[in-house]
């Protein structure tokens, strides 16, 4: 009874485990193929020193300045238009440094 029940249930692992095996390697090949890919173009992009530069200038650009706000000429702060102390040839001075 012992063998007649384990004789199965190893033909059912091994086909388990063969087909698993099989799908595992056919999907690494087809995935290590696409990723190779990807993982260089994405690398190029990312290894490029002006995408980097690129990236900060954005991010310093898009830091948010209001309308109501100002940056002094002088320690070029950002200040609350109601701090703007007088404007000299377009310098803008706050009221600590003027
Ligand atoms: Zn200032």
């Amino acid at each position: 009874m012992a063998t007649d029940y384990d004789a199965p249930r190893r033909d059912e692992v091994d086909l388990g485990e063969d087909s698993l095996e099989e799908l595992k390697a056919r999907r690494t090949d087809a995935q290590s193929g696409a990723v190779d890919v990807d993982e260089a173009e994405v690398a190029e992009s990312f290894e490029l020193p002006g995408a980097d530069l690129a990236d900060e200038e954005l991010t310093v650009k898009v830091l948010p300045m209001q309308q109501d706000e100002f940056r002094c000429a002088r320690c070029f702060l950002v200040h609350h238009r109601s701090q703007l102390a007088f404007e000299r040839n377009g310098d803008l001075i706050c009221r600590e440094c003027a």
